[in-house]
């Protein structure tokens, strides 16, 4: 069996609004994505030459995956999405090939968003450990960037937690020279991000979002995210222990009535 998977394309579902806080990366990534993607004429026309490639940077779990996805849906734009270390472990040899295959998809079902998650374990510092397989990799992935053509509707995005071991040449003008820090979220953006998540889950009187989001301090998007499950999960299973489990199967619409998470559950 050949080792180069499928590229897949996809067409996420994520929304702007399904990312809590944020507002300026946000706004950032519109102008430097959507509007170019949305309108290329405009753009033309007013001699704008939009990145082809944007770095997102940050502590893990702030959201940088959640941006990439809402951007390509919110510029109705397709999306392939690939890690950096899935590249590197699997396809060792045919990893430039892959490359190559990733561009000429989002070409092809153009206009495309291509994002790298943890770009730094395919982009260490060329000749740090002598690594070839690095070497070749970041090269191929250098000229398919600087192959993109203005409005062609190809945009890279790239994360990473580590932006200081990356190769300088990636930074380079025409690559990702738009870098854009997403935070670890502060006591507002925890409130609005506990909103998101709490969205479909019938809440008890007593639960204070904002009272929650001043005790997190430290937590980050999917800490919370987790948290917000994990309470689900505690009410679930006390509301479990009060009812007979036939309910639970012939009944579980009017279960799901029941289901409340209370202030008690997050301590
Ligand atoms: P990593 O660096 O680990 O790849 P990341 O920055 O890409 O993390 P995401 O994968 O986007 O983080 O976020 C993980 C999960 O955390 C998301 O699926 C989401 O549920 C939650 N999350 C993170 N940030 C936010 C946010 N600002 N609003 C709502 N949910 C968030």
């Amino acid at each position: 069996p050949s080792a180069l998977r499928e590229v897949l394309i996809e067409v996420p579902n994520v929304r702007w609004d399904d990312i809590g806080g944020l507002e300026d990366v946000k706004q950032e990534l519109r102008e430097a994505v959507e509007w170019p993607l949305k309108y290329p004429k405009a753009f033309e026309r007013l001699g704008i030459t939009p990145p082809r490639g944007i770095l997102l940077y940050g502590p893990p779990g702030t959201g940088k995956t959640l941006l990439a996805k809402a951007v390509a849906n919110e510029s109705e734009a397709n999306f392939i999405g690939i890690r950096g270390p899935e590249v590197l472990s699997k396809w060792v040899g045919e990893s430039e090939k892959r490359i190559r295959e990733i561009f000429r998809k989002a070409r092809q079902a153009a206009p495309t968003v291509i994002f790298i998650d943890e770009i730094d374990a395919i982009a260490p510092a060329r000749g740090a450990e002598g690594d070839r397989v690095t070497d070749r990799l970041i090269n191929q992935l250098l000229t398919e960037m600087d192959g993109i053509e203005r409005n062609s509707g190809v945009v890279v995005i790239a994360a990473t937690n580590r932006p200081d071991i990356l190769d300088p040449a990636l930074l380079r003008p025409g690559r990702f020279d738009r870098l854009v820090l997403v935070p670890a979220p502060d006591e507002k953006t925890r409130l609005e991000i506990l909103k998101v998540h709490t969205r479909r889950v019938p809440l008890a009187e007593d639960v204070s979002l904002a009272e929650l989001a001043k005790k997190t301090k430290g937590y980050s998007g999917a800490d919370l995210e987790a948290l917000v499950r994990e309470a689900a999960l505690i009410t679930m299973r006390r509301v479990m222990r009060e009812l007979p489990t036939e309910l639970v199967e012939s009944e579980s619409e009017e279960f799901l009535e029941r289901l409340k998470v209370s202030k008690r559950d997050f301590e």
